[in-house]
């Protein structure tokens, strides 16, 4: 398959285009990466006869990955104009982290919530990678919702609801800032974050 068509499975489909012209220009090793927690994506500086190498996870939503994927390359760019001279996040980064996002935000693939969050990020001075929670708020919202995973507070009174180990609970009233949940088995009370991530059993 070619690299664009892969490319626009992971981005908004208008961006795969210049994605993949960069990756040709630059000389650079681009990699869809397994999820590494700890970050979304990753530059590396030319060394011992490998070229520039990027890579990002791939379970980002489109938004996201963009953002990561240009993230990365404002890296490559600032190190082809400054190599050690340039900090990471300083200033020569940030300004070619402008300009490399200025394309996207005239194709328009950005949605205006997205692209305001873009923007106050670029111009607040102490922005760096994924530190910024405005930011990083507006892109999760556009995750995939996760299969059948809900949180206490949004599940109706009585409803049955499953722990990761298999322990099964009814939510019952709100005690102050926490939910009252019996767990079936043993009968005992339990209190519960609203925003617990559980699963919702089927209706008995
Ligand atoms: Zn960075």
């Amino acid at each position: 398959m070619d690299k664009v068509t892969v490319l626009a499975q992971y981005l908004p489909p208008d961006a795969a285009p210049l994605i993949g012209r960069w990756i040709d220009y630059f000389k650079c090793e681009f990699k869809i990466s397994r999820n590494r927690g700890t970050k979304f994506g990753d530059y590396r500086a030319p060394h011992l006869g490998k070229g520039h190498r990027i890579s990002v996870n791939f379970d980002l939503n489109p938004y996201a990955f963009l953002v990561t994927t240009v993230h990365e390359f404002a890296h490559l760019h600032t190190w082809n104009e400054h190599k050690h001279k340039a900090k990471p996040h300083g200033t020569e980064w940030k300004n070619n982290f402008k300009k490399m996002m200025q394309p996207f935000f005239e194709k328009e693939v950005f949605p205006p919530d997205v692209k305001q969050a873009i923007t106050s990020y670029l111009n607040n001075p102490a922005a760096s990678s994924c530190s910024d929670l405005t930011l990083y708020r507006s892109l999760r919202k556009y995750d995939a919702p996760k299969e059948s995973v809900h949180t206490v507070e949004k599940l109706p009174l009585k409803a049955l609801f499953k722990l990761k180990d298999g322990r099964i609970f009814r939510k019952e009233e709100k005690l102050r800032k926490r939910y009252k949940c019996v767990e079936i088995s043993t009968k005992r009370i339990y209190l519960f974050s609203p925003v617990a991530e559980v699963e919702v059993m089927p209706e008995a």
